[in-house]
C-alpha cells in the first residue's frame, strides 16, 4: 500500500541519487510538478560537512548540522518519492537503477529496481586509502556523522585508558599520540579542533594527560593546505607551531598497524628513512576515491574510458557518452575542485535547466495544439488571432531554450585552523585577498552559520557554540 498518488504517466521520471550538497541544492530549486521525482540515498538527511570537524570534539553536536530529508521534501510543491537505499548499479541501456536497503531492519523486499527517464548521479565520493595496508582496519575517516562520533569516542577512550592504573609511560605516550594523516583542509581543520579541545577542556578535566597529549599532522607533500596561497600556508604552519601541533611534511605513510604507522621521509643526508610512529588515535584524511556504483557506470560507457577521478561531464553536466544522465558534485569531473561550493552551484544550475526543459516541452505542446487550431479556425480573422498567439509562443520558446552552459563562480576558500583563527582566500576584483587570524575566524563563523541548511540548524549551531564555551565540551564516552 502506498499513501502517495501513483506517478503521473504524462510526466518523465527523474531519479536523483544522493542527499548531499549536489542533490539537495538541485532539489531545493527544482519545480517538482514537472517530473515524477524519485530520490534514492542511504542517508535520510542532508549533512552540512563544513562543520563536521567541530563534531569530532563536541564543539558542535552532530544533529545540529543534519537536516532530515523528509522534512525538506514535504514542503515541495508536488510530492517526491524517497527511498532510503543504496544504488548498487545503474544499467544505462535498460534505464534502470538497482537499489538495496542496507539498514539494520529489512522488510521482505530489500532490493529492487527503479526505472528512470532522466537520472542525476550525486553520490559523492569514498575515502581514498591508495590501497595502503591497514588503513581501513585501524584508521578512522572523517566524512560522515558516524565517523565524527567514532573519533569523539576514540579520543576519550585513549584519554581514559592512558590514565588506567599502572599504565606504562611509553604506552601512555602512545595512547595520547593523536595522528592525522593528510594535510588538506579536512586534516588541518580536525587537528586544529582537537588541539582546541585539549587546550580548553581536556587538560583541565584530566590534568594527568597534560604532559603526554600530542597532535601530529602527517603530509606527503612539502606543505599543508596546497590549495591556499603561500602566505596562508606559512600562517597555518606558524599557528600550528604555536599551538604545539607537530607538522611532518614530506612524510608518506606506507603501512598502518594497530599501534603504529610506518612512514617514509627523507633524512638530512637525502636518503629515505622508514620510521615507526606509535599512535592511539589515527584519523585518515587523504582525499577522495570513486564509489563502486560510479566505477561500474564508467565501465559501461566507452566515452568514459579515460575517466579516473569521476564521471567526465560536458559543460551542461551531461555524463559523456549518455543523453539522459547528469552528474554533480564529487562524483563528477568538470575541472573544478571537489568542494561543497562546486556541488551546490552545479545542483542549482541543473534545477534551473530542468525547469527550463519542462517549460520548453510545455510550449512545444501548446504550439502543436495551436497549429491544428489554426488550420481549423473559421475565417481569416480567427486564423490571424491564432497566428499571433503562435508568434508570441515561438518568441518565448526561443528565450526559454537559451540555456547557457554551467559556469562555476569561486567565492573563496575558508578553513578553520584552531585557537580561534581561520584562513581565507577570497577573490577580490582582479586579484586575491588572503587573510588569516581571529577576525577571519569571525568571518568564517558568520559565513558558515549563514550557509547552514535551515534556520533550525543555524540556531542549533549558535547554541552549541555558546554551550561549549560556557560549560566546556562534553567528554562523556557513549
Ligand atoms: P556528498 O555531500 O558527500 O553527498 C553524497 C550523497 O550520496 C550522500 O547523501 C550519500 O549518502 C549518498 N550516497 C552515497 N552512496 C550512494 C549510493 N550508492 N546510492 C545513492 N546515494 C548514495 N567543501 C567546501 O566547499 N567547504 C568546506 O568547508 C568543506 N568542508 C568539508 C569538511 C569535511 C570534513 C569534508 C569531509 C568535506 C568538506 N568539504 C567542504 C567538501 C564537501 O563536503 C564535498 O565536496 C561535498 O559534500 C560534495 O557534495 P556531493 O553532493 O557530491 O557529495
Ligand atoms: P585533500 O585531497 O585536499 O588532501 C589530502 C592530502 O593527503 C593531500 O595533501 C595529500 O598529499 C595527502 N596524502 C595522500 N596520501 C598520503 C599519505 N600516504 N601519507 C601522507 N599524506 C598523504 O583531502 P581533504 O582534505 O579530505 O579534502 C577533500 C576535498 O574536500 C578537497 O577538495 C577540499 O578542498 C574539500 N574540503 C574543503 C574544506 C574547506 O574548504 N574548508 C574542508 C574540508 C574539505
Amino acid at each position: 500500500p502506498d499513501d502517495q498518488p501513483p506517478p503521473d504517466p504524462s510526466k518523465k521520471t527523474l531519479v536523483i541519487l544522493g542527499t548531499g550538497w549536489g542533490a539537495v541544492s538541485l532539489l531545493k530549486k527544482l519545480d517538482t510538478e514537472n517530473y515524477n521525482v524519485v530520490v534514492v540515498s542511504p542517508r535520510n538527511y542532508f549533512l552540512f560537512t563544513p562543520l563536521l570537524p567541530s563534531c569530532t570534539v563536541g564543539t558542535i553536536e552532530h544533529r545540529s548540522i543534519m537536516e532530515p530529508i523528509r522534512n525538506f521534501l514535504r514542503h515541495k510543491k508536488a510530492s517526491v518519492k524517497f527511498y532510503e537505499a543504496e544504488a548498487n548499479k545503474i544499467d544505462y541501456e535498460k534505464k534502470i537503477v538497482y537499489i538495496s536497503d542496507d539498514s539494520d531492519i529489512k522488510g521482505d523486499v530489500s532490493s529492487t529496481e527503479v526505472p528512470f527517464d532522466m537520472l542525476v548521479v550525486g553520490v559523492g565520493a569514498e575515502n581514498a586509502t591508495f590501497g595502503i595496508p591497514g588503513v581501513r582496519e585501524h584508521g578512522l575517516f572523517l566524512k560522515e556523522v558516524g565517523d565524527a562520533q567514532r573519533i569523539r569516542n576514540r579520543i576519550m577512550d585513549c584519554c581514559e585508558t592512558s590514565t588506567f592504573k599502572d599504565q606504562d609511560p611509553d604506552e601512555i605516550k602512545r595512547l595520547l599520540h593523536m595522528v592525522v594523516v593528510g594535510g588538506g583542509p579536512t586534516g588541518v581543520e580536525f587537528a586544529g579542533e582537537l588541539q582546541d579541545f585539549f587546550n580548553s577542556d581536556l587538560k583541565k578535566w584530566i590534568p594527568d594527560i597534560t604532559d603526554s597529549f600530542k597532535v601530529t599532522l602527517v603530509e606527503a607533500l612539502p606543505n599543508v593546505l596546497p590549495m591556499f596561497s603561500k602566505q596562508l600556508i606559512d600562517y597555518t604552519e606558524k599557528t600550528f607551531k604555536e599551538e604545539t601541533i607537530t607538522i611532518r611534511t614530506k612524510t608518506m605513510v606506507k603501512r598502518v598497524t594497530e599501534k603504529f604507522i610506518e612512514a617514509e621521509s627523507v633524512g638530512p643526508d637525502g636518503k629515505k628513512v622508514l620510521e615507526k610512529i606509535p599512535y592511539g588515535l589515527l584519523v585518515w584524511a587523504t582525499g577522495n576515491a570513486l564509489r563502486p556504483v560510479v566505477k561500474d557506470l564508467i565501465n559501461q560507457l566507452p566515452a568514459q574510458a579515460d575517466s579516473r577521478r569521476g564521471l567526465a561531464v560536458n559543460e551542461y553536466l551531461v555524463v559523456k557518452g549518455t543523453e539522459n544522465v547528469w552528474a554533480v558534485g564529487d562524483c563528477a569531473v568538470a575541472n573544478y575542485a571537489p568542494t561543497a561550493q562546486v556541488a551546490a552551484q552545479e545542483g542549482a544550475w541543473l534545477a534551473r535547466m530542468f525547469n527550463q526543459m519542462a517549460k520548453t516541452s510545455e510550449i512545444q505542446e501548446k504550439l502543436g495544439e495551436l497549429s491544428i487550431a489554426q488550420e481549423k479556425a473559421p475565417g481569416k480573422e480567427a486564423r490571424d488571432k491564432v497566428f499571433d498567439e503562435i508568434k508570441d509562443l515561438q518568441k518565448s520558446l526561443r528565450r526559454v531554450k537559451q540555456i547557457s552552459p554551467f559556469e562555476y563562480t569561486h567565492n573563496g576558500s575558508l578553513a578553520y585552523i584552531g585557537s580561534d583563527k581561520a584562513v581565507a582566500d577570497i577573490p577580490w576584483f582582479v586579484g586575491n585577498f588572503a587573510t588569516g587570524g581571529t577576525l577571519t575566524y569571525f568571518f568564517w563563523r558568520s559565513a558558515y552559520v549563514s550557509m547552514c541548511f535551515s534556520t533550525r540548524n543555524r540556531i542549533l549551531v549558535c547554541v552549541d557554540w555558546v554551550k561549549s564555551k560556557v560549560f566546556g565540551r562534553d567528554v562523556s564516552r557513549v
